[in-house]
């Protein structure tokens, strides 16, 4: 049997809905051997996940998904085992978050003027409390009849030029990069087919992340087409980047794709755990 991989997930800690050693278990029965949390902009979930995984005798790779503004697109950077007592990490995660709690505020106050109140208690109650990201409003807007469904609310409420939309100030390419270095990490550009950028856009953005010391791409994501896992394979072997696998997971009730389903790499690929023995 070969190793399942699933270096991408979201536990409460953030905005999945399963918390962490929920989340271990679930990947674990799925049949994933080796996976990474990789919580928006903490490493809050990382404690409670590795002493899940001891008992389920699965490999937890440390990680996270750091938020990214690079010329006005917001961009997440996956730090994958890293070192999470790093104190250039965790000092610029804090920052994240300082400004995530801001925007959630300014997000509340766009909705509140288009006559959706309550959204920014309702969002922070959905969270855990200690970081609120836009999936929370999502899930509020959701319950209270605006949209059918989470992709329909970010549609009609949270994408650029709705009402609920805040523009991103959030860390530079060079300073993610450069405090997953710091924690010994490998920074791998996540969902890179999701930003709608052009081709020649797409590729100015992998060469600045490999110039900062980024060191893959995720090509198979749960996020991702089928077509798109080759196109991306293909930026990964131009650039010399070594390739990743991710679900995205965040939900078991709306799963991009299930915990443990996530096919091979294509060919030729350089798979990024080589970094991990
Ligand atoms: P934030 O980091 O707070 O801006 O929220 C970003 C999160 O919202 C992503 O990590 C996804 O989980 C979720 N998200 C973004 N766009 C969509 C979408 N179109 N449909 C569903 N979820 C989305
Ligand atoms: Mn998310
Ligand atoms: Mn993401
Ligand atoms: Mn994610």
């Amino acid at each position: 049997m070969s190793i399942q991989y699933d270096l991408h997930t979201h536990s409460t800690a953030s905005d999945g809905t399963l918390p962490p050693a929920d989340l271990v278990q679930a990947a674990a029965a799925a049949g994933v051997d080796v996976m990474a949390l990789t919580d928006h902009d903490t490493l809050d979930g990382l404690d409670e996940a590795r002493q899940m995984a001891e008992q389920q005798g699965l490999r937890l790779i440390p990680g996270v998904e750091i938020s990214v503004t690079w010329q006005g697109a917001a961009v997440h950077i996956l730090g994958l085992n890293v070192n999470s007592e790093c104190e250039a990490l965790q000092q610029g995660l804090v920052g994240l978050r300082e400004y995530r709690d801001w925007r959630a505020e300014e997000i509340g106050r766009r909705l509140d003027k288009k006559g959706i109140g309550g959204a920014f208690e309702a969002a922070c109650a959905l969270s855990t409390g200690k970081l609120v990201s836009r999936t929370h409003f999502a899930r509020f807007l959701v319950a209270e009849g605006y949209a059918r469904d989470v992709r329909e609310v970010f549609r009609k409420y949270l994408v650029q030029g709705k009402p609920g939309h805040v523009p991103g100030k959030w860390a530079a390419l060079e300073d993610a990069v450069g405090w997953i270095l710091q924690a010994q990490g490998t920074a791998v550009i996540a969902h890179p087919a999701r930003y709608n950028m052009t081709r020649s856009k797409l590729r100015k953005l992998i060469a600045a992340f490999k110039e900062a010391g980024g060191r893959g791409l995720e090509v198979v994501s749960g996020s991702h087409s089928k077509d798109e896992y080759f196109t991306m394979a293909r930026h990964a072997k131009d650039f010399g980047l070594l390739s990743s696998a991710g679900s995205d997971f965040h939900d078991p009730k709306n799963p991009w794709i299930a915990l443990g389903k996530l096919p091979p790499l294509p060919p030729g690929c350089n798979p990024v755990w080589r970094d991990f023995s």
